[in-house]
């Protein structure tokens, strides 16, 4: 199976094309920071523009790259949603098109799947699996009994992990997306400012980072009302290590809840060493529980964990219609049956 993948959920524009769901042939990122940059966010507008001046560029690219024809194509695979309407619409048009021009079955993914198969690149996954999706707009445990169900078994109740790097990164004055900055900053610090963490000791699987959030706000907005200057290397060390405190004792709590075969780490925040660091260690007390971390360059959004999510789907006969349509606001729902979940 060679499937032709496409990811335009939000500021990333790529496409790839993906063998048997574990091996990249070819992976194209058109990435827009720079034009986002000053606005301190992605502009949706900007976003949407950027698709379409470079999806068919990556298309030509990741084909010749991989020395195939469109004749060598099993499948397109399309992230539908969820993200910015606008943005995905454009890869589910462009992914449309070639699978309706080529009479190739057209396969729809959930944007999280993709992050969660990246983990296909390293090992094949092993079930029942627990994922760890840490990215810009999501952060929950999703547990996989088998191949291709999808179940939120633990979420935030307000903000994403991610957005609250690059909310905190803001605060601090550092660029978007501030995530990569703030992890490197955090090794050089101490703990000078002892940030909250929130629902710490509730033996649940739900998160918060909206009062971490504010705290740093809050830290920023008295300094500055005392015209005093915070040592932003201790900032981001002590905001890492209250998130790093949230995450791993949320997993350890999540581990013990389902002890599972394969523990996946995914999403853009997967990326972050000190999460990373985390995890070996954490995994010491979790004998059968082996661990995937996705690889680093595939962490953030790209086609290829498309293609690898693509390829579980199409195997299940997961098939779109052409009047498939972005769904920005779309979750695993209709991929959650009822959890049969047994602790041995
Ligand atoms: P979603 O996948 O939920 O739709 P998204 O696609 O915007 O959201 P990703 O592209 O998966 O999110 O991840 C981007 C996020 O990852 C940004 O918030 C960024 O700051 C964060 N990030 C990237 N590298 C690191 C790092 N080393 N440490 C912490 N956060 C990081
Ligand atoms: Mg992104
Ligand atoms: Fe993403």
């Amino acid at each position: 199976r060679i499937i032709l993948a496409f990811e335009s959920s939000a500021d990333e524009t790529s496409v790839a094309i993906v063998k048997n769901g574990n091996e990249i042939l070819s992976l194209e990122i058109a990435t827009q920071i720079k034009s986002h940059q000053r606005f301190g966010g992605i502009v949706p507008e900007v976003a949407s523009r950027h698709h379409i001046e470079q999806i068919t560029l990556l298309v030509d690219a990741a084909l010749t790259d991989a020395k195939l024809t469109y004749d060598d194509l099993t499948a397109v695979a399309v992230t539908y949603g969820p993200g910015l309407v606008g943005a995905l619409l454009i890869g589910v048009t462009a992914a449309k098109t070639i699978a309706w021009a080529h009479g190739l079955p057209l396969v729809p993914v959930v944007h999280m799947a993709g992050h969660i198969s990246a983990a296909q690149f390293v090992e094949p996954i092993q079930y029942p699996a627990l994922a760890l999706m840490v990215s810009g707009g999501h952060t929950e445990f999703v547990l996989m009994e088998s191949e291709y169900e999808y179940v939120v078994v633990g979420d935030t109740r307000d903000d994403a992990v991610g957005e609250s790097y690059d909310k905190v990164g803001r605060t601090m004055g550092l660029p978007y997306p501030a995530g990569k900055k703030i992890d490197e900053m955090a090794h050089q610090g101490t703990d000078e400012y002892k940030l909250p963490r929130a629902l710490m000791n509730d033996g649940k699987l739900d998160f918060s980072f909206s009062g971490l959030k504010s705290a740093v706000i809050n830290l920023k907005h008295n300094a500055d009302q005392r015209d005093e200057e915070l040592n932003l290397i201790n900032l981001a060390t002590s905001f890492q290590m209250a998130v790093l405190d949230i995450l791993l004792t949320k997993t350890r709590q999540a581990l013990k809840t389902y002890p599972v075969k394969m523990l996946i780490v995914a999403g853009g925040v997967a990326a972050n060493q000190g999460l990373r660091d985390g995890l070996d260690q954490l995994l010491t007390e979790f004998t059968h529980t082996r661990l995937v971390k996705v690889p680093l360059q595939l962490a953030g959004d790209n086609a290829a964990m498309i293609g690898a999510a693509g390829d579980i789907a199409y195997r299940h006969g997961e098939r779109a219609s052409w009047d498939l349509n972005a769904k920005p606001g779309l979750d695993f729902d209709y991929l959650s049956p009822d959890l049969e979940f047994k602790v041995p």
